[in-house]
């Protein structure tokens, strides 16, 4: 869909949906580990006007490797993907991409460290193919950096947190256990199901 196509079907649908909750389920909430470590981020420019002392621990990585944040607390009646909420998964994702841009930087150090000829052909063999998962783990971890840089560039659009295919709200909680979903709940479950269908 076209990024103006999107934005008027999120126009459409946004009052519509303002006062419907969406049912988040937990189901992904388990599944996915974000890992990252930051550094404070400066919070948005625009959040400016209506300036409160929040002191809110941005995310950072855990010792067990997992991202760490204060779940949001919404104000009662408070606007979906207001400037608070942005800036909310804002930090979340650019923790993330930090950590996993690091995690990168680690692999190919590691790689060219470790990239010594073992005399004996069996050595040799077990580093190659150490080599080949790190490699396809580092293939991985690049595309989803790639998903995260574009999930944050939706977020400067004012274009996060609306499902792709039905236009309501993707909701908070999932959100925090799915940074990076572009479907709502149902309509990933649909997604799963056809998925299923096909293979
Ligand atoms: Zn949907």
């Amino acid at each position: 869909m076209s990024a103006k196509k999107k934005a008027a079907a999120k126009k459409k649908v946004s009052k519509a949906t303002a006062k419907k909750k969406v049912a988040v389920k937990k189901k992904t909430a388990t599944k996915k580990k974000v890992v990252a470590k930051t550094k404070k981020r400066a919070p948005a420019k625009k959040a400016t006007t209506k300036k409160r002392t929040v002191k809110k621990a941005p995310a950072h990585a855990g010792a067990n490797g997992t991202l760490e944040f204060e779940p949001y607390k919404e104000k009662r009646g408070e606007e979906y993907m207001n400037e608070r909420q942005e800036a909310h998964f804002r930090s979340i994702l650019s923790a993330w991409k930090q950590e996993l841009m690091e995690e990168v930087d680690r692999t190919m150090h590691h790689m060219r460290d470790d990239a010594s000829n073992f005399p004996d052909p069996n050595d040799r063999a077990t580093q190659e193919s150490e080599f080949s998962l790190e490699l396809r783990t580092r293939d991985r971890e690049r595309k989803l950096i790639k998903k995260i840089s574009q999930t944050i560039d939706r977020l400067d659009d004012h274009d996060y947190g609306w499902c792709d295919s039905c236009g309501v709200e993707v909701g908070i909680r999932r959100l925090e256990a799915r940074p990076t979903a572009t479907l709502c709940i149902d309509c990933k479950t649909i997604q799963e199901q056809k998925e299923k269908q096909m293979a």
